[in-house]
């Protein structure tokens, strides 16, 4: 962005686990990367780009918060160092979420209603989730931004291509009329280009 671009009037909602972080239990077999940093009983493995994303979005959007199933203590301690927490909006913890049993799969899974968002003063046509568990958004399909889940890779680019399609999204009068299914797939080629010039 250059300097003096006004933000988009939006507020983006990120979830944590597999989206911004993969933490993984030191029961938990070992993955063949080692983990950025040991939170309590968690070896950390950051998505790479995690901290630009997180200071590009606090610029580019008025509204930032954070949205997880798990616990409010536990996201608190996995966004130390990634993120300065006075910057963003809210953090939603399991609290906000609704445990819903799922009959077919015997398991239940957490639902995010955006409707929990209403105290922010932004319409349900300026919100946009980011979630790897698309499932949790069935409510509100068309603010989901999903992506791809991360579990470790210290290759994965969906950060960098997430901060491109943001870009597009951002200025949309409506983010909800777009379809963001794939959305990723706009942006594969460009990266393959500029890894294979690195090589
Ligand atoms: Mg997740």
């Amino acid at each position: 962005m250059s300097a003096g671009e006004r933000p988009f009037a939006k507020l983006l909602v990120l979830d944590l686990d597999e989206t911004l972080i993969h933490a993984r239990d030191r029961d938990a077999p070992p993955l063949p990367w080692p983990p950025q940093r040991q939170v309590a009983r968690y070896g950390v493995h950051l998505r790479p780009g995690v901290r630009e994303f997180m200071a590009t979005v606090l610029e580019r959007f008025v509204g930032v918060g954070i949205w997880t199933s798990a616990s409010t203590e536990y996201a608190t301690a996995m966004l130390e160092r990634i993120v300065d927490r006075r910057r963003l909006r809210f953090i939603f913890a399991r609290d906000r979420c609704a445990q819903i049993w799922d009959a077919d799969g015997e398991q239940t899974y957490w639902r995010k209603d955006i409707r929990e968002l209403d105290g922010f003063g932004f319409d349900p046509q300026g919100i946009l989730v980011v979630d790897d568990k698309p499932r949790g958004l069935e409510r509100s399909r068309a603010n989901l931004v999903p992506v791809r889940p991360f579990r470790g890779d210290p290759d994965d680019l969906e950060l960098w291509r997430l901060r491109q399609y943001l870009e597009q999204l951002g200025p949309l009068e409506d983010v909800r009329a777009v379809d963001k299914r794939c959305w990723w797939a706009q942006f594969e080629d460009d990266v393959d280009v500029d890894l294979d010039l690195e090589s």
